[in-house]
């Protein structure tokens, strides 16, 4: 028998099944009227959002894809309008693994990414300090809303989870999803936000990217040109560069990333969910 304080919470995940390196929706209703809910997921810290015309708590979250299948607890934790009381449960849901295209990329790039000069490790090195300082952030508040939407109206050239060969030598696997478009094709934020980044990277070229709140995050990379700046609060749909071929590109694309609370996710998937 579950407690009854457990029994009358209604927990809930869209997609139903969840994967390795896909996002996941939580949607529950606590017992009882509730001034917050706050959950924990795979070691990641939840703040939920309200939605009146459900009367329900979500949370937009992730499974990375580092991820083994298995069954992992979501603990979710309300607090009552009325008593200030703490009510508890826990949830367990089963992750199962995700079949990511085992296709070989074979990539030539220029030899100042694969063996740079110890002035060119220099300005690595700060893009490296500058991802660490910048892409871990986490606002627990919500920015997005509603569906997060293509950034380009273009054909897909390399999906998310592809192995990759640089010059013959073995990459992580694709951590994005590439585009094919011409440079100074318009880029658009692919959900509501604030800019975090917007400069030019080593690796990454023009760069762009949005905090969307509950730790979500989505990057433009390669662009040729900047249509916002750092701090400025942007709309989904709103232009935030041209695309372009700048840092490590083979060509012109658009290489688009999402990450959650300092893990990447297939951002296909994530378009792919209704999202309130
Ligand atoms: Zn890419």
């Amino acid at each position: 028998m579950l407690p009854a304080s457990a029994a009358t919470w209604i927990v809930r995940a869209q997609p139903a099944r969840l994967v390795n390196g896909g996002p996941v929706l939580f949607v529950v209703k606590p017992p009882a009227k509730v001034e917050s809910v706050t959950g924990t997921w795979l070691g990641h810290q939840l703040t939920f959002s309200y939605d009146a015309s459900t009367k329900t708590w979500f949370a937009l979250a992730g499974v990375s894809i580092e991820t083994n299948p298995g069954k992992y607890v979501l603990e979710l934790s309300a607090q009552r309008a009325a008593t200030k009381a703490l009510s508890t449960v826990t949830h367990t849901f089963a992750v199962a693994r995700a079949h990511y295209p085992q296709i070989k990329v074979e990539l030539t790039v220029e030899k100042k990414f694969t063996e740079p000069t110890p002035e060119q490790q220099e300005q690595i090195a700060e893009g490296v300090k500058i991802k660490q300082d910048y892409l871990s952030r986490v606002t627990p508040a919500r920015e997005w809303d509603g569906n997060f939407t293509t950034p380009a109206d273009a054909t897909i050239s390399d999906v998310f989870g592809s192995q990759r060969i640089f010059n013959g030598k073995a990459q992580s696997p694709h951590q994005g999803l590439d585009f094919r478009v011409p440079t100074g094709t318009p880029v658009a934020a692919m959900n509501s936000g604030t800019v975090l980044l917007a400069r030019f990277l080593y690796y990454e070229g023009g760069f762009v990217v949005i905090d969307h709140g509950q730790g979500f995050l989505t990057l433009y990379l390669h662009l040729s040109e900047f249509k916002v700046k750092e701090g400025d609060a942007v709309k989904r749909g709103q232009i935030v560069g041209l695309s372009g071929g700048t840092g490590r590109a083979t060509g012109p694309h658009l290489h688009v990333a999402v990450r959650w609370q300092g893990t990447y996710l297939d951002p296909a998937w994530l378009m792919q969910l209704p999202l309130p």
